[in-house]
């Protein structure tokens, strides 16, 4: 009798030992997956030879992928960035980086990240703003030219003699075409391949991708990200 009343309580003990860690484990699951939605656990960019706009010391950081061929980032650059410049990087609350996600023309899109990186390399900051917005503003209106090979080598080194020295065009000229500034571009689209990036402009703020649909929207996820 001893023997047969104590086989089914030491059978009894692991199998409750059993649920508590499937408990254990599921709460820790969903815990994990709590914390990975989390705007302050946002995807960490490494921001290393990145373009940026703003001060150093700025608390957020905001990318856009942008294609230099895609019509709606040239709109978004010409009605929504004056803004953010304004109120957002002026101010000292943001830093405003630009990335690559070249896909919409087969050769005209990376030709012009690529000779955009070299642009950034070779000449700075200040250079690069100001040929990156040039770009955009001579971006055709007629949204079918996006189809349409225009981003030459020859366009881009007219379009950058605007903004800088013939000697600086020529600096460029020669060092765009070296791997260097490719692999600048590839690392700009491994972030792509990583997050699941399916069109441009595509904005992140400190990591956590924006989707709202308006100013006021971005702007209220900058101010939480500030805090
Ligand atoms: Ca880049």
């Amino acid at each position: 009798m001893a023997k047969k009343q104590k086989k089914p309580s030491a059978k009894k003990q692991p199998s409750k030992f059993l649920y508590w860690m499937i408990g254990l484990v599921a709460v820790c699951i969903i815990g994990l997956v709590v914390l990975a939605n989390l705007p302050k656990d946002g995807f960490d960019f490494d921001y290393t030879d990145q373009p940026f706009l703003g001060e150093k010391s700025a608390d957020v950081n905001i990318v856009e992928f942008g294609d230099y061929k895609c019509p709606v980032c040239k709109n978004f650059n010409q009605s929504f960035f004056p803004l953010i410049e304004k109120d957002l990087i002026n101010t000292g609350k943001a830093k405003f980086y630009y990335m690559n996600y070249p896909f919409i023309h087969p050769v005209d899109s990376t030709r012009a990240a690529v000779f955009a990186e070299a642009v950034y390399a070779e000449l700075g900051n200040d250079t690069f703003w100001k040929f990156h917005e040039l770009l955009y503003e001579k971006q055709p209106d007629d949204t079918s030219k996006e189809n349409v090979e225009l981003n030459t080598e020859e366009f881009l080194k007219e379009t950058l003699k605007e903004v800088t020295s013939d000697e600086n065009v020529e600096k460029v000229a020669k060092a765009y075409s070296s791997e260097t500034y490719q692999k600048r571009v590839d690392k700009d689209l491994s972030y792509v391949d990583t997050l699941n990036i399916t069109g441009t402009p595509t904005i992140y703020v400190n990591g956590v991708k924006f989707e709202g649909n308006s100013y006021e929207e971005f702007q209220e996820m900058v101010d939480k990200a500030a805090k």
